[in-house]
């Protein structure tokens, strides 16, 4: 079932959405050469804490998974997708990190990811962090009222397809609300004019994941919950929760 949220709530979940903003901004702020994982997420859940927001990442256990989230942020390195989970690992020179946050805070969720990179920069990663952006903004373009569904997701993988970049196909965007996830899915690539009517009051999660090798298949890492890439390239996610208003798009998760 999709929720219609009142204007109240939207602005609800706009707080709840600053403090992912926050909470990215301190992670992005903090990663560095020889920074661990396991800091980035420390560094999260102080701003969650602070803020007074739950996070709907830790011991969250949806169907694929065997065991419970154990963190609060999502860290996704190099040949990572999405859904990785933060270890000991200390991020070395030339890594390209995926960074997944969500917060709850007054019963209303927010959800978004940031791509960048660690010390000196791969251009070809850069050039992959650029397309992925440029998908999210096409895709947040596309979501006015009158339109649909399937436009944000045609959008998204027409710019994909334009940067020769693969996505896995059974990982996209949703909706959000109350919980995180919610109906309706925002699949990353579709046909235009297809799908859920966009109304005032929709709020989705958009979020492309690009991979750099070209192919949309992936394979699940040892933990059970890491998506990689199954030729080794590397991969960038980026993710806003968006209002659908009568004044156009609004991003709920800026800091
Ligand atoms: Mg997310
Ligand atoms: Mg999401």
């Amino acid at each position: 079932m999709v929720e219609i949220k009142t204007d109240a709530a939207l602005e609800a979940m706009r707080e709840a959405g600053r403090v992912v903003g926050q909470a990215l901004a301190a992670v992005r702020e903090a990663a560095g050469v020889g920074v661990s994982l396991r800091d980035l997420d420390a560094t999260a859940r102080t701003v969650l804490t602070k803020a007074g927001a739950r996070s709907p990442f830790l011991g969250y256990r949806p169907s694929f998974a065997s065991t419970p989230f154990p963190a609060v942020i999502c860290t996704s390195v190099n040949d990572a997708v999405v859904h990785g989970v933060p270890t000991d690992y200390r991020l070395r020179d030339g890594d390209l990190v995926s960074i997944d946050c969500g917060a709850e805070l007054d019963g209303w969720t927010g959800d978004a990811a940031i791509s960048f990179t660690v010390g000196t920069p791969r251009p070809a990663d850069l050039d992959l962090i650029d397309a992925t952006q440029e998908a999210l903004d096409a895709g947040i373009a596309a979501a006015t009222v009158g339109h649909r569904i399937g436009d944000i997701s045609h959008a998204i993988g027409a710019v994909a397809r334009s940067a020769r970049c693969g996505m896995p196909a059974d990982f996209g965007g949703h909706g959000i609300g109350r919980r995180m996830h919610e109906d309706p899915s925002v699949p990353n690539r579709g046909r235009p004019g297809r799908g859920f009517p966009l109304r005032h009051g929709l709020a989705l999660a958009i979020e492309p994941m690009l991979m750099a090798g070209g192919r949309d298949d992936y394979r699940t890492g040892a933990d059970g919950w890491t998506l990689l890439t199954t030729d080794g390239s590397r991969a960038a996610h980026i993710e806003h929760t968006v209002a659908i208003t009568e004044e156009g798009p609004r991003i709920l998760t800026l800091p």
